[in-house]
């Protein structure tokens, strides 16, 4: 079937903006963190890209994500595997993809993440993108929007939200021990995702 393309396709746009947006990433996550933000993020969907061959879409999300996480390591490897395998078992166990089961998968991921990492909204990571992201795209979506259009009137939400992490003290995640040292840099993390949601766009069914 060529119901699953759309995911390994996704994942390939990522990996590509991804790849060239490496070393900001990296240099970013030197002045809060390690500096292996752009390194990982690369090192995971590289994998990811590989594993997702099943194709049920749900499934290949699924593979996508455990291998993501293995290959990724730290922080937001962790995270991102939680966030993958969300939504891929929410698309799965409904069986089709619609805009509103896509959302709610992104809901889910939003779940497994707090539940797994602990932070808040307003604590400097990666979720201060995504929260405000699926929001706006639940939105659009309820407005009765497709899911590309109001994936795309949700993009720059989620770009504002990241350039205001610069404003933010982490609290969570290695930047965490920089305290006020940190105040204006955005969040590697949240920089990297709107890369990834403005990446995929043109892949989503
Ligand atoms: P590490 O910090 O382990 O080296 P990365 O550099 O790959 O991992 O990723 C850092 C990013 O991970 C941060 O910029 C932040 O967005 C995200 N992050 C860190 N800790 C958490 C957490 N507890 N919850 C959500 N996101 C987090
Ligand atoms: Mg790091
Ligand atoms: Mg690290």
């Amino acid at each position: 079937s060529e119901d699953g393309k759309w995911v390994r396709a996704a994942l390939k746009r990522a990996l590509t903006v991804l790849e060239s947006k490496e070393d900001e990433l990296g240099r970013l996550d030197a002045a809060a963190g390690d500096g292996d933000h752009g390194a990982g993020m690369v090192r995971g969907l590289t994998a990811a890209v590989e594993a997702a061959v099943a194709d049920e879409p749900g499934e290949a999300l699924m593979q996508a994500g455990t291998a993501f996480a293995d290959a990724a390591g730290g922080a937001s490897g962790a995270i991102y595997g939680v966030l993958l395998v969300a939504l891929g078992k929410r698309l799965a166990a409904s069986g089709r993809v619609d805009p509103p089961q896509f959302v709610q998968g992104l809901r889910d991921a939003i779940e497994a993440i707090q539940q797994l990492g602990k932070a808040q909204p307003g604590d400097k990571t990666l979720l201060d993108a995504l929260v405000p992201f699926v929001e706006a795209l639940e939105e659009g979506v309820r407005g009765g929007q497709d899911l590309r259009s109001a994936w795309r009137q949700a993009l720059p939400v989620a770009e504002e939200a990241a350039r205001a992490t610069a404003g933010l003290v982490a609290r969570k995640g290695r930047s965490s021990r920089l305290g006020a040292r940190g105040l204006g840099h955005p969040d590697p993390g949240a920089v990297s995702l709107t890369y990834i949601l403005r990446a995929v766009e043109p892949a989503l069914p």
